[in-house]
């Protein structure tokens, strides 16, 4: 007997949407993909993708600018050709974007290029009037910027994170409000690209939400490097003066600048998407609730990525795009596994964590031996001229299984994938501390982290 073809339709193409169309093509089914504004989404053309590439050129700034340390006699400092590297980064979102078209294209997968909505189970509707009927919709639309009142963007002066690439210069003078993810790594990478920077922080510390000891190391370097950070400093509003904007702080204090970023959190795409009526709950943000496999209230439909407020990060939305698909194509499938998923804050040294955090053991919600290896000791950090870092790993008192780490090193990113490997795998500290790293390297500090873990781990059977 064969089975009619399952037709799923996803409204939003970002990485919740993208990825669960592909796996879903390849489980044969019929897909549609509705979005408005270019495959890849927000995470492709205004976030994730020219951040970090905008950081990679801030990296390479860092750099040069510390060559004559490395031996190398150079002229006058790097400066930045602002048009070309805004247009580096526009190009190449673009490029991705194209990419993920073509590959979605090949695995023969609709794509409607307009905005949509969920017209009741089972069926979604696009602005120009085509109902599209589905036995599974995802709804992956995705969230932006939150405005402060008063504080309202105007693409020239006051910014979010996604007009910064209009600019026609590298600004003098930035202003970020939020010490958050966004805000710390922009602030770093303007710091390295030339701008003075005030960082305007409502909480003591900047990445209040991060592991301490990483955000208080990130915090040093970003004053050594000349940083403003404003702790308990809660930005009231933002206005334009003649020569820039100024912040007001809600202790009355005025801030001046010539740019200000406002990195002050995401509010999810939820609102007149057909939820409220379709009765798919959401939180009091608008966030839409969901469960391990991404099912929403409302059987058939599924919900992934930032419109749910799971952990907002690209590889979180397409974990769960693509387990919504196994799930309704009836594939075996794992509930999400929160607790095992690495991520990076790419500031300079870059943080990487995964597994548990130093905050759940010293509330005592966890059981775990902390051992935290400076970076400075590291024969290659010395090579090429690092002192801030350290690799941090937790494990189990009785058996010394791995819990999980935190990586503070250039290309952290990179070396999280030991410690990920390690917890997911359940090895032990003895196991790492028996595998080869490469001398010298920056992975050698995990290994040699380890072997100081040893000293309190118990043989086990
Ligand atoms: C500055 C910044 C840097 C980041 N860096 C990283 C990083 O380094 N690593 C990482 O993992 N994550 C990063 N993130 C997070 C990451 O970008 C998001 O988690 C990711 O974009 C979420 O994917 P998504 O598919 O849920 O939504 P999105 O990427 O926002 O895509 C949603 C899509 O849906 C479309 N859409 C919305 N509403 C409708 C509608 N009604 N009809 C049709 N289409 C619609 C939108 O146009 C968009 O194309 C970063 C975020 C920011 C803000």
């Amino acid at each position: 007997m064969t089975l009619p073809r399952q037709r799923i339709a996803i409204l939003g193409g970002g990485p919740g949407g993208y990825e669960a169309a592909l796996v879903a093509a390849q489980l044969g089914a019929d897909v549609t993909v509705v979005d408005s504004d270019g495959l890849g989404g927000a995470c492709v053309l205004t976030d994730c993708v020219p951040s970090k590439s905008l950081i990679e050129t801030s990296n390479a700034m860092t750099l040069l600018n510390r060559s004559a340390e490395l031996g190398i006699a150079s002229g006058a400092l790097a400066t930045v050709n602002a048009a070309r590297l805004y247009e580096r980064i526009t190009n190449l979102a673009h490029a991705q974007s194209r990419d993920i078209a073509a590959r979605v294209d090949a695995e023969g997968i609709r794509v409607i290029r307009e905005h949509g909505r969920l017209a009741a189970p089972g069926k979604v509707e696009t602005a120009g009037g085509e109902i599209i009927k589905a036995d599974a919709i995802l709804i992956a639309t995705g969230a932006m910027p939150r405005v402060l009142p008063g504080a309202e963007p105007d693409g020239e002066r006051i910014l979010t994170w996604r007009q910064l690439y209009d600019l026609t210069e590298v600004p003098r003078d930035l202003i970020v409000v939020g010490s958050g993810v966004t805000g710390a790594e922009f602030a770093c990478a303007y710091q390295a690209l030339g701008s003075r920077v005030t960082l305007v922080s409502s909480r003591d510390r900047v990445l209040p939400q991060e592991d301490e000891d990483a955000a208080n190391l990130i915090e040093d370097v970003f004053k050594r490097g000349g940083m403003a950070v404003l702790g308990h400093s809660r930005a009231q509003s933002v206005s334009k003066s003649p020569d820039g904007v100024t912040v007001t702080l809600a202790d009355g204090r005025a801030v001046h600048g010539s740019h200000c970023l406002m990195t002050v959190g995401m509010i999810p795409r939820t609102e007149d998407i057909g939820c409220d009526e379709a009765g798919v709950t959401m939180d009091k943000n608008g966030f839409i609730e969901v469960d391990r496999v991404s099912r929403t209230s409302v059987p058939g439909v599924y919900a992934a990525g930032d419109c749910t407020g799971v952990l907002m990060l690209a590889s979180v939305a397409a974990m769960q795009g693509r387990i919504a698909m196994w799930h309704t194509l009836g594939e075996a499938v794992h509930p999400i596994r929160l607790g095992h998923v690495a991520a990076t804050i790419f500031t300079n040294p870059e943080i990487a964590t995964v597994g548990v955090s130093q905050r759940a053991v010293d509330a005592g919600e966890v059981v775990a031996r902390t051992l935290k290896q400076p970076l400075a000791t590291n024969p290659r950090a010395k090579m090429a001229g690092f002192r801030d870092g350290f690799v941090k790993l937790f494990t189990s008192p009785g058996t010394g299984v791995i819990l999980g780490g935190v990586v503070v090193a250039p290309r952290a990113s990179e070396l999280i994938l030991s410690v990920s490997v390690a917890m997911e795998q359940r090895l032990t500290a003895e196991d790492l501390a028996q595998t080869f790293a490469v001398y010298p390297s920056l992975s050698g500090s995990v290994t040699e982290a380890a072997r100081k873990l040893m000293e309190f781990t118990p043989d086990t059977p």
